[in-house]
Protein backbone atom coordinates (compact mmCIF):
# COMPACT_ATOMS: atom_id res chain seq x y z
CA UNK A 1 0.00 0.00 0.00
CA UNK A 2 2.80 2.45 1.04
CA UNK A 3 4.71 1.29 -2.17
CA UNK A 4 1.70 1.92 -4.08
CA UNK A 5 1.13 5.54 -2.92
CA UNK A 6 5.12 6.29 -3.38
CA UNK A 7 4.67 5.03 -6.83
CA UNK A 8 1.78 6.96 -7.69
CA UNK A 9 3.22 10.55 -6.23
CA UNK A 10 5.91 9.55 -7.98
CA UNK A 11 4.07 8.73 -11.51
CA UNK A 12 2.18 12.30 -11.02
CA UNK A 13 5.24 14.09 -10.46
CA UNK A 14 6.62 12.68 -13.56
CA UNK A 15 3.51 13.76 -15.50
CA UNK A 16 3.85 17.26 -14.19
CA UNK A 17 7.08 17.41 -15.21
CA UNK A 18 6.73 16.28 -18.88
CA UNK A 19 3.79 18.57 -19.86
CA UNK A 20 5.63 21.27 -18.53
CA UNK A 21 8.72 20.37 -20.65
CA UNK A 22 6.45 20.39 -23.65
CA UNK A 23 3.99 23.55 -23.17
CA UNK A 24 7.88 25.60 -22.54
CA UNK A 25 9.18 24.26 -25.52
CA UNK A 26 5.58 25.26 -27.85
CA UNK A 27 5.71 28.52 -26.01
CA UNK A 28 9.26 29.71 -27.24
CA UNK A 29 8.01 29.79 -30.94
CA UNK A 30 6.12 32.65 -31.87
CA UNK A 31 5.04 33.84 -35.35
CA UNK A 32 4.14 37.66 -34.96
CA UNK A 33 3.92 39.88 -37.68
CA UNK A 34 7.09 41.75 -36.67
CA UNK A 35 9.05 38.49 -34.78
CA UNK A 36 9.39 34.85 -35.40
CA UNK A 37 11.49 32.19 -33.36
CA UNK A 38 11.58 28.91 -35.18
CA UNK A 39 13.01 25.57 -32.77
CA UNK A 40 15.75 24.09 -34.97
CA UNK A 41 16.62 21.26 -31.97
CA UNK A 42 16.48 20.29 -28.58
CA UNK A 43 18.61 23.77 -27.53
CA UNK A 44 18.75 25.86 -30.95
CA UNK A 45 15.98 28.35 -32.07
CA UNK A 46 16.44 30.82 -34.96
CA UNK A 47 14.59 34.09 -34.73
CA UNK A 48 13.70 35.78 -37.50
CA UNK A 49 12.86 40.08 -37.39
CA UNK A 50 12.37 42.50 -40.50
CA UNK A 51 14.46 45.18 -41.64
CA UNK A 52 13.67 48.40 -44.06
CA UNK A 53 16.17 48.73 -46.41
CA UNK A 54 16.34 51.40 -49.09
CA UNK A 55 17.99 48.85 -51.87
CA UNK A 56 16.39 45.55 -50.89
CA UNK A 57 13.11 46.58 -49.36
CA UNK A 58 11.68 44.69 -46.57
CA UNK A 59 14.68 41.97 -45.59
CA UNK A 60 13.76 39.13 -43.13
CA UNK A 61 17.12 38.64 -40.83
CA UNK A 62 17.86 36.26 -38.70
CA UNK A 63 19.64 35.16 -35.54
CA UNK A 64 19.96 31.90 -32.99
CA UNK A 65 18.76 31.40 -29.53
CA UNK A 66 20.59 28.50 -27.54
CA UNK A 67 18.41 27.94 -24.39
CA UNK A 68 19.25 25.43 -21.64
CA UNK A 69 18.47 25.56 -18.22
CA UNK A 70 16.08 28.43 -18.46
CA UNK A 71 18.99 30.65 -19.66
CA UNK A 72 19.64 31.87 -23.29
CA UNK A 73 22.24 33.30 -25.05
CA UNK A 74 21.40 35.34 -28.36
CA UNK A 75 23.32 36.03 -31.58
CA UNK A 76 22.45 38.91 -33.50
CA UNK A 77 19.86 41.55 -32.12
CA UNK A 78 16.92 41.42 -34.35
CA UNK A 79 16.62 44.46 -36.99
CA UNK A 80 15.79 47.53 -34.59
CA UNK A 81 14.43 48.18 -31.08
CA UNK A 82 11.30 47.36 -31.30
CA UNK A 83 11.75 43.80 -32.31
CA UNK A 84 14.49 43.64 -29.88
CA UNK A 85 12.05 44.41 -27.15
CA UNK A 86 9.67 41.59 -28.34
CA UNK A 87 12.30 39.39 -28.15
CA UNK A 88 13.36 40.21 -24.60
CA UNK A 89 10.18 40.39 -23.19
CA UNK A 90 9.13 37.36 -24.76
CA UNK A 91 12.12 35.29 -23.22
CA UNK A 92 12.08 37.34 -19.76
CA UNK A 93 7.92 36.14 -19.87
CA UNK A 94 8.29 32.67 -20.44
CA UNK A 95 10.91 32.30 -17.29
CA UNK A 96 14.27 32.51 -19.96
CA UNK A 97 17.11 34.64 -18.24
CA UNK A 98 18.99 36.13 -21.18
CA UNK A 99 22.64 35.60 -20.19
CA UNK A 100 24.19 37.57 -23.00
CA UNK A 101 23.97 38.73 -26.32
CA UNK A 102 26.85 38.17 -29.24
CA UNK A 103 26.40 40.65 -32.51
CA UNK A 104 28.16 38.56 -35.14
CA UNK A 105 29.65 41.82 -37.04
CA UNK A 106 28.86 45.20 -37.85
CA UNK A 107 25.97 45.67 -40.22
CA UNK A 108 22.26 47.36 -38.58
CA UNK A 109 20.70 43.38 -38.82
CA UNK A 110 23.15 42.46 -36.10
CA UNK A 111 23.48 45.51 -33.53
CA UNK A 112 20.04 47.28 -34.71
CA UNK A 113 18.66 46.42 -31.51
CA UNK A 114 21.48 46.42 -29.43
CA UNK A 115 19.96 49.41 -27.09
CA UNK A 116 17.41 47.49 -25.63
CA UNK A 117 19.97 44.86 -24.66
CA UNK A 118 21.76 47.74 -22.68
CA UNK A 119 18.66 48.89 -21.38
CA UNK A 120 18.31 45.65 -19.66
CA UNK A 121 21.97 45.22 -18.98
CA UNK A 122 22.61 42.15 -20.65
CA UNK A 123 26.39 41.64 -21.39
CA UNK A 124 26.87 42.35 -24.89
CA UNK A 125 30.14 40.43 -26.34
CA UNK A 126 31.73 41.73 -29.47
CA UNK A 127 35.18 41.09 -31.41
CA UNK A 128 37.51 43.94 -31.42
CA UNK A 129 37.50 44.08 -35.06
CA UNK A 130 33.43 44.93 -34.69
CA UNK A 131 34.39 46.85 -31.74
CA UNK A 132 37.09 49.19 -33.85
CA UNK A 133 33.90 50.31 -36.29
CA UNK A 134 31.12 50.89 -33.73
CA UNK A 135 33.49 53.17 -31.67
CA UNK A 136 33.25 55.40 -34.46
CA UNK A 137 29.62 55.80 -34.17
CA UNK A 138 28.51 58.10 -31.33
CA UNK A 139 25.12 55.76 -30.74
CA UNK A 140 27.30 53.58 -29.22
CA UNK A 141 29.04 56.11 -26.27
CA UNK A 142 28.33 54.73 -22.91
CA UNK A 143 28.25 50.79 -24.12
CA UNK A 144 30.02 48.83 -22.01
CA UNK A 145 31.33 46.09 -24.71
CA UNK A 146 32.96 42.37 -23.86
CA UNK A 147 35.78 42.00 -25.88
CA UNK A 148 38.11 39.41 -27.43
CA UNK A 149 40.06 38.72 -30.79
CA UNK A 150 39.91 35.89 -32.55
CA UNK A 151 37.69 33.29 -30.01
CA UNK A 152 35.71 33.64 -27.30
CA UNK A 153 33.91 30.63 -25.41
CA UNK A 154 30.85 30.92 -23.56
CA UNK A 155 29.11 28.90 -21.04
CA UNK A 156 25.64 27.95 -20.88
CA UNK A 157 24.25 25.04 -18.39
CA UNK A 158 26.95 22.98 -18.60
CA UNK A 159 28.07 23.36 -22.04
CA UNK A 160 29.99 25.44 -24.28
CA UNK A 161 29.58 27.81 -27.29
CA UNK A 162 32.71 28.98 -29.44
CA UNK A 163 32.43 32.19 -31.38
CA UNK A 164 35.09 32.07 -33.56
CA UNK A 165 36.86 34.49 -36.29
CA UNK A 166 37.86 32.59 -39.42
CA UNK A 167 38.22 35.03 -41.70
CA UNK A 168 36.96 37.48 -43.48
CA UNK A 169 33.94 37.28 -46.48
CA UNK A 170 30.63 39.73 -45.93
CA UNK A 171 32.31 41.83 -43.79
CA UNK A 172 35.77 42.16 -42.37
CA UNK A 173 34.93 41.50 -38.65
CA UNK A 174 32.23 38.60 -39.27
CA UNK A 175 32.37 35.91 -36.38
CA UNK A 176 30.39 32.75 -36.44
CA UNK A 177 29.32 30.61 -33.85
CA UNK A 178 28.80 26.47 -32.71
CA UNK A 179 26.78 24.93 -30.13
CA UNK A 180 28.84 21.65 -29.87
CA UNK A 181 25.80 19.89 -27.64
CA UNK A 182 22.97 20.33 -30.69
CA UNK A 183 25.96 20.88 -33.30
CA UNK A 184 24.47 23.90 -34.65
CA UNK A 185 26.67 26.88 -36.59
CA UNK A 186 25.06 30.86 -36.51
CA UNK A 187 26.94 31.60 -39.71
CA UNK A 188 24.95 34.51 -40.09
CA UNK A 189 25.60 36.66 -43.32
CA UNK A 190 28.62 35.18 -44.08
CA UNK A 191 26.76 32.09 -44.75
CA UNK A 192 24.21 32.10 -47.58
CA UNK A 193 21.00 30.23 -47.60
CA UNK A 194 20.59 27.72 -50.41
CA UNK A 195 19.78 29.29 -53.71
CA UNK A 196 20.56 32.72 -51.88
CA UNK A 197 22.58 35.67 -54.44
CA UNK A 198 25.91 36.80 -53.27
CA UNK A 199 23.73 40.08 -51.52
CA UNK A 200 25.12 43.37 -49.86
CA UNK A 201 29.07 43.05 -51.28
CA UNK A 202 29.23 46.89 -50.24
CA UNK A 203 32.05 45.81 -47.01
CA UNK A 204 32.89 41.92 -48.49
CA UNK A 205 36.39 40.35 -49.31
CA UNK A 206 35.07 38.20 -51.90
CA UNK A 207 38.64 36.97 -52.98
CA UNK A 208 38.36 35.54 -49.02
CA UNK A 209 34.89 34.45 -48.59
CA UNK A 210 35.17 31.00 -49.89
CA UNK A 211 38.13 30.30 -48.08
CA UNK A 212 36.49 31.34 -44.90
CA UNK A 213 33.68 29.25 -44.67
CA UNK A 214 35.55 25.94 -45.95
CA UNK A 215 37.74 26.43 -42.58
CA UNK A 216 34.39 26.52 -40.80
CA UNK A 217 33.29 23.48 -42.27
CA UNK A 218 36.42 22.03 -42.40
CA UNK A 219 36.45 22.25 -38.56
CA UNK A 220 32.76 21.30 -37.72
CA UNK A 221 32.38 18.95 -40.70
CA UNK A 222 29.43 17.11 -38.76
CA UNK A 223 27.18 20.43 -38.20
CA UNK A 224 23.51 19.47 -38.01
CA UNK A 225 22.24 23.19 -38.06
CA UNK A 226 23.74 25.74 -40.13
CA UNK A 227 21.39 28.80 -39.98
CA UNK A 228 22.67 32.06 -42.07
CA UNK A 229 21.71 35.75 -41.56
CA UNK A 230 19.26 35.40 -43.89
CA UNK A 231 16.92 33.13 -45.07
CA UNK A 232 15.73 29.17 -44.41
CA UNK A 233 18.06 27.63 -42.04
CA UNK A 234 19.76 23.96 -43.36
CA UNK A 235 22.15 22.07 -42.95
CA UNK A 236 26.15 21.16 -43.61
CA UNK A 237 24.72 21.89 -47.15
CA UNK A 238 24.61 25.92 -46.93
CA UNK A 239 28.23 25.99 -45.85
CA UNK A 240 28.98 24.00 -49.08
CA UNK A 241 26.63 26.23 -51.38
CA UNK A 242 28.26 29.66 -50.17
CA UNK A 243 32.09 27.76 -50.82
CA UNK A 244 30.89 27.23 -54.18
CA UNK A 245 28.87 30.74 -55.18
CA UNK A 246 32.56 32.41 -54.18
CA UNK A 247 34.61 30.47 -55.17
CA UNK A 248 35.47 32.09 -58.62
CA UNK A 249 36.42 35.13 -56.96
CA UNK A 250 39.05 32.94 -54.95
CA UNK A 251 42.63 34.16 -54.54
CA UNK A 252 44.69 32.10 -56.29
ZN1 LIG B 1 25.87 42.39 -42.95
ZN1 LIG C 1 22.76 40.56 -43.37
Amino acid sequence: MYNLRIFSIIFSLLAIISTTTIISAVELETDSEDLKIIKLSEHTYQHISYLQTESWGKVACNGMIIIENSEALIFDTPADNESAKLLIEHLISNGVKIIGIVPTHFHEDCVGGLSEFKKEEIPIYISNRTLAILEKDDQYIGYEFLTFDNELTLNIADNVVNIEYSGAGHTVDNVTAYFQKDESIFGGCLVKEVGATKGNLADADVKEWSNTVSKIKHKYPNAKVVIPGHGNAGSIELLDYTIELFEEQTKK
